[in-house]
């Protein structure tokens, strides 16, 4: 863990639909080989990704009567409810000291979001949105080794609901052969607000993750890699989305020239 002080809480983002982001942690611990944040380690130059933690511990007094308008995404460079939250707290401190009139929106794919129900309930306009992207266990350990299980996620979206807190499913990273739309959206729909859906983007998930796709799952290397069978892949799965009925907050093709396909 490497303590740092930041200098401001809120930076302006890119993001779709999002204005700020905040990033209190830079780093994760729940290590997706996939993950497309790998890229600060060209800054932080710690080691491995998923084996350090940037922890910006001031950011609690940085939030303190501060308002922004516009929508604040949290997090772009980390999951602020890693492990390591467990025994920091440094994201629920954060949003204690935030003002309730700020729009969050909390993504993450841990269960430990649960301990913070009770404050999510103080905000006026919050969103907490979970990964689930229907690996099976043995696929979902390999490619996201630290992370706690999809069945644990999705409960976690069903108590989320259950409390009132409006949620989100985001369907990501969504891989050829190893990703079942249908089955997500089956086993979810009854209580998720509504979903957002990105195919994996093969460039930012890095070469060595390329190589990793095309030594174990073939199958899925093989469509990612190939322009044309991509195309097919993805119209396919857009019209899966479509019929199923769900209400689509958005989604994400990360191919430049098939955004015709959305
Ligand atoms: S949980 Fe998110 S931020 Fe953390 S390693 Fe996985 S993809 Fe990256």
């Amino acid at each position: 863990m490497i303590k740092q002080r930041a200098r401001r809480a809120f930076s302006p983002t890119k993001i779709p639909g999002a204005r700020w982001v905040i990033n209190q942690y830079i780093g994760c611990q729940h290590a997706c080989r996939y993950c497309y944040a790998k890229f600060m380690c060209k800054w932080y130059d710690y080691g491995r990704w998923g084996s350090w933690v940037v922890v910006r511990e001031n950011m609690p007094e940085l939030v303190k009567g501060r308002y922004v308008a516009g929508k604040v995404y949290m997090s772009s460079v980390s999951d602020p409810y890693q492990p390591i939250e467990k025994r920091l707290e440094l994201t629920r401190r954060i949003l204690e000291n935030m003002s309730k009139r700020v729009k969050i929106s909390i993504l993450t794919k841990s269960d430990l979001v649960l301990r913070d129900l009770e404050l999510f309930k103080r905000f006026r306009s919050i969103e907490v949105g979970l990964t689930v992207n229907g690996f099976e266990e043995s696929v979902k350990n390999d490619l996201e080794p630290y992370s706690p299980s999809i069945g644990r996620r999705i409960e976690a979206l069903k108590r989320l609901d259950e409390s009132g807190v409006k949620n989100y499913a985001f369907i990501s990273p969504i891989i050829p052969s190893l990703t079942d739309i249908e089955e997500i959206i089956s086993d979810t729909r009854d209580f998720v607000t509504y979903y957002l859906f990105e195919f994996l983007n093969f460039r930012a998930a890095g070469a060595e993750f390329r190589r990793f796709l095309r030594d174990r799952y073939w199958e899925a290397y093989e469509v990612m890699s190939n322009r044309d069978r991509f195309e097919r892949y993805a119209r396919d799965t857009i019209e899966t989305i479509k019929r199923s009925g769900v209400k689509i907050g958005g989604i994400y093709l990360h191919y430049p020239e098939l955004t015709m396909l959305k």
